[in-house]
């Protein structure tokens, strides 16, 4: 390992070029006591729903030395995905080609010509990615749970670096900690004032769940993912279109209409979305929900 320290401007002029939103850094500390509580709460009260993984590694999550021992600095970047175009149906953030794929390249890309150490993470390890973006300054909070970058607004993806190297310098967050996460239970039940109820939540029940659908959920406006609560952010207004290719819905798609959908067969499919992160609710899963799709 260096013990030269990182230079941070450097650093994020590098996450410029490469065409990162925005980059910031912090000292790898154990996440804040008030974001812990609230993260251990969360659990507490099921709203995770049966997505297991979220209740594993709880103590990685909170130290990321335990996750990468050796650790001193958290790099937090941020994607703009934002398409031109939309396939309505289908959310904003899976128009295009599966983001773990593009962000880690670009991740690897930051790592080898900044001369990083360390790994780095796409919502694949046990890593708190939203309060990070929180702590590294690069964003802030919206009350629907989501993480808003100034100029950016919430349509994002954010992935880390954890480095072996100090900083000469490191960022603050550019706001306090959210008091609640109260007032838009109106707009969605899922929207509590302890966090997202994922169990309500048509995210996800349209791409998580395995199993049937309940009974009360309705799908009108998507049948993979939900942007509402995206939209409904105030902070959405700064959203502009990326200059991503990756991220923009191919013609293919772009031309399907309701018809096509409900006769998609397997191999359309796997045409349709190859290297797409739609495929994480597999066929199966995606006929289920068009076929409880009234719009
Ligand atoms: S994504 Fe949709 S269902 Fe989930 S919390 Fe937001 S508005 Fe509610």
């Amino acid at each position: 390992m260096s013990s030269v320290p990182l230079n941070s401007k450097d650093l994020k002029a590098q996450a410029l070029r490469l065409g990162f939103a925005a980059c910031g850094l912090a000292p790898a500390e154990p996440v804040q006591e008030w974001y812990a509580r609230h993260f251990r709460k969360w659990l507490q009260l099921g709203l995770c729903a049966d997505m297991e993984y979220m209740q594993r590694h709880i103590d990685m999550r909170l130290q990321p030395t335990l996750l990468h021992p050796g650790v001193k600095t958290i790099i937090s970047v941020a994607l703009n995905y934002m398409p031109s175009n939309q396939q309505p149906g289908i959310s904003l953030y899976a128009q295009g080609k599966d983001y773990h794929d593009v962000m880690r390249q670009r991740l690897l890309s930051l790592m080898q010509e900044a001369g990083l150490q360390g790994r780095c993470f796409v919502d694949t390890a046990p890593v708190l990615e939203r309060y990070w973006a929180w702590r590294t300054g690069i964003g802030e909070f919206c009350r629907n749970n989501l993480i808003s970058i100034p100029g950016y607004g919430p349509t994002v993806f954010l992935g880390e670096i954890f480095a072996e190297q100090e900083s000469d310098h490191y960022d603050l967050p550019i706001c306090s900690p959210p008091q609640e996460y109260s007032g838009w239970e109106s707009l969605c039940p899922a929207l509590t004032p302890d966090g997202l109820d994922a169990r309500l939540c048509l995210s996800y029940q349209t791409i998580e769940n395995r199993g049937d659908l309940p009974a009360d959920v309705q799908l009108r406006h998507t049948f993979y993912g939900c942007d509402r609560c995206l939209r409904a952010c105030p902070q959405f207004k700064e959203s502009h279109p990326t200059t991503e290719e990756a991220f923009q819905p191919s013609p293919e798609l772009l031309n399907m209409q309701e018809e096509d959908w409900r006769s998609l067969t397997q191999e359309q499919y796997q045409s349709l979305f190859k290297g797409s992160a739609v495929k994480r609710a597999k066929y199966q899963g995606l006929i289920r929900n068009i076929l409880n799709w009234k719009p």
